[in-house]
């Protein structure tokens, strides 16, 4: 199920390896409306996250290289500051929550995209989900949820090489998880009715707006 894969330090430049879930091997056990995979087996979300054994540095594949400045300010802020853990065997779901906190620590430090930020705090709401803290679920989805929003308005979506009817079938998403229904439903109208958005999403948008309102009959 498991591979050694090489990795670099984007810090320090140690070479080393580190386990990830091998995707051929899983099997799917369901997908949530906002992208969440649950697994029968090992969960490859919980190796997403690379860290360093020799610096501590907590990195994801699409963080940029860093410059001087950054380096100054990382080592200030956190390579000074941290234990250095061992997490390059396999990780509990704890240790994968751990690893992604210390992600969105360094990824604030340097300044990351928003689209880097508001994707560690959605995989992050997804593990919580998994062990069922409601709470810091619903936190870590609304930290999403304004990056996200702040990167459509803000940061270049090409760049990304973001699909933008997903982002916009995503924000409407957590904007329905989170309660923020009138945002949720003129989003969602966006998608349903727009003249340019792909097949795929408006259906996935009609689906998901239909489930809602059907959840919202059961319960009165
Ligand atoms: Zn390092």
């Amino acid at each position: 199920m498991f591979y050694q894969a090489k990795s670099t330090c984007l810090y320090c430049d140690h070479k080393f390896t580190t386990t990830k879930v091998r995707m051929s091997k899983t099997k799917v056990l369901k997908r949530d409306s906002d992208f969440c995979i649950h697994y029968d087996g090992p969960n490859p979300l919980f190796y997403d996250i690379t860290i360093c054994p020799e610096c501590g540095f907590a990195f994801y594949n699409s963080y940029r290289k860093l410059s001087d400045h950054q380096r100054k300010k990382l080592k200030e802020a956190y390579i000074s500051k941290i234990n250095v853990m061992n997490m390059v065997g396999e990780r509990t779901i704890e240790e994968a929550i751990h690893t992604f906190k210390l992600a969105l620590l360094t990824a604030s430090i340097v300044n990351e995209r928003k689209f880097i930020t508001a994707n560690l705090s959605l995989k992050l709401a997804w593990l919580y989900r998994m062990i069922e803290d409601e709470a810091e679920e619903l936190r870590f989805l609304q930290n999403a949820l304004d990056d996200y929003i702040y990167m459509m308005a803000y940061e270049d979506i090409e760049q990304e090489e973001v699909d933008e009817d997903r982002l916009i079938y995503l924000i409407a998403d957590l904007n329905l998880r989170l309660g923020h229904y009138v945002d949720a439903r003129r989003l969602f109208s966006q998608l349903i009715t727009g003249k340019q958005v792909s097949p795929r999403y408006k259906s996935l948008a009609i689906d998901r707006w239909q489930d809602y309102k059907e959840e919202l009959e059961d319960g009165d």
